[in-house]
């Protein structure tokens, strides 16, 4: 057969994103690996940021009744009507963003959106500054469009919350010779739950009028606010609105991330550019799940503030048991689903190491951060040994879990060597 490395673009996305192992065999995504840890181990599952509760049954019941009613077949390529009319309403009742339908474009899930927009407006050999720990599907992308990736680091306070690092972002858009192409910001941020404020969005758009950049946004957690800091959508925030292109999804907000239901909203013209590209990925999808959808958003349920204030509960139980293990440090998250947890106090492992042990001595899985950053950057480093544990599993499982971290709190009070004499 022809061999594969014959066009090698596929492995440059690989290697992109940090997935090609030592020898030379390509790894699966850091979700992927960390399920299959915790199904081998048997320890409770807190790394993908995949819900453990499910979508609500009026949102079922209008996907299911869409079915019925016959949205079986191919989707119109900018999605639904009535989908991309429910998306304009609820970012101008949610956020103030007021956009018409033709700004809106469905997309696969953000995943898709996000690839989409960065294909179609990355210049080849074009910038991308992003924030670190980001998710994965950027740096595969980036290259896929055959730029390059700056990144930015998000970093712990001292005061117990996450800030960017400001002065390495004026050295990144400023830097003779790469200026970006593009600014990524992921606001609420994953892993970090941190918030871009209006102000910091305003110094981004500033920046990106200077250096003649887009600035592509990842809303997927915009509805899941924990400490009631309202989110703020960056096109609102940014004067010149014409250049932000912004992306969400229904999957979190929803507990519906299979669904993959995503969309990207911009300036018309700029929303054809990317559904262009778009358009030779999926075509479309989810036809009835885009009706469903459609009549749930713009109808009465009460879900989404429901799911806000169950996901609270679960972190109010997750959140103190991993601050009880004596010498780590547990970020309470402004927003999102998940906290770091800093163990480096206790241990000079890794987190991957550290994971590894977690989950095999004391039954607990999560995400090593360092998976969500460069290899040597100032981030890998700062979260060295921290580790990324979601709370949106099932009530039973976050129990679980603080049980599990109770029981090792209970072992480092008695030897606080504990940790650090295991491999
Ligand atoms: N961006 C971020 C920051 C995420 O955590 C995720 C994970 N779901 C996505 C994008 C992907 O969203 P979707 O499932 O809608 O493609
Ligand atoms: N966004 C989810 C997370 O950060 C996972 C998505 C995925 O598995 N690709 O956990």
């Amino acid at each position: 057969m022809p061999d594969v490395m014959r066009a090698d673009l596929w492995h440059s996305m690989a290697g992109a994103a940090g997935l090609i192992n030592a020898d030379g065999t390509i790894g699966e995504t850091i979700y992927g690996q960390m399920t299959a840890l915790a199904a081998n181990t048997g320890a409770v599952n807190l790394g993908q940021g995949a819900p453990g509760t499910d979508a609500p049954a009026e949102l079922i019941n209008a996907a299911a009744d869409a079915m019925r009613e016959g949205f079986n077949q191919y989707a119109p390529g900018q999605g639904f009507p009535a989908l991309l009319e429910a998306v304009a309403q609820q970012r101008s009742q949610d956020f103030g963003h007021e956009v018409s339908p033709q700004h809106v474009l469905y997309t696969c899930g953000a995943t898709e959106g996000l690839t989409a927009a960065i294909l179609a407006l990355l210049p080849q050999g074009g910038t991308v500054l992003a924030f670190e720990p980001f998710y994965d599907s950027y740096p595969a992308a980036i290259a896929a469009a055959g730029g390059s990736l700056v990144t930015v680091p998000i970093l712990p306070t001292t005061e117990g919350g996450f800030a960017p690092d400001w002065a390495s972002f004026d050295e990144a858009v400023t830097a003779p010779g790469c200026l970006p192409s593009i600014i990524l910001i992921n606001t609420p941020h994953n892993p970090t739950g941190f918030m871009f404020s209006a102000q910091d969005l305003a110094r981004i758009g500033d920046a990106a009028v200077a250096a003649d950049a887009w600035v592509l946004t990842d809303e997927v957690y915009e509805q899941l606010i924990l400490d009631g800091t309202p989110h703020v959508a960056p096109a609102v925030a940014i004067d010149d609105s014409a250049r932000v292109v912004t992306v969400s999804s229904a999957g979190k907000s929803w507990n519906t991330t299979g669904w993959k239901i995503g969309w990207v909203i911009a300036e018309p013209e700029v929303r054809e550019a990317i559904q262009t590209v778009k358009q030779f990925l999926t075509f479309t999808a989810s036809g009835p799940l885009q009706v469903g959808l459609a009549r749930t958003l713009s109808g009465a349920s009460t879900f989404v503030a429901e799911n806000r204030s169950s996901l609270q509960q679960r972190a109010d139980v997750l959140v103190p048991a991993c601050r009880a293990v004596p010498g780590a440090i547990a970020s309470t998250p402004a927003a999102g689903y998940f906290t770091v947890v800093d163990f480096s106090a206790l241990t000079d492992l890794d987190a991957f190491e550290l994971n590894d042990l977690l989950a095999r001595r004391y039954s607990i899985v999560g995400i090593p951060v360092p998976a969500l950053c460069r290899a040597g950057s100032p981030a890998h480093t700062a979260y060295r040994s921290s580790i990324r544990y979601s709370f949106c599993k099932s009530a039973a499982d976050v129990a679980r879990g603080a049980q599990l971290f109770d029981e090792l709190a209970a072992e480092l009070t008695q030897d606080p060597d504990a940790l650090r004499r295991q491999t």
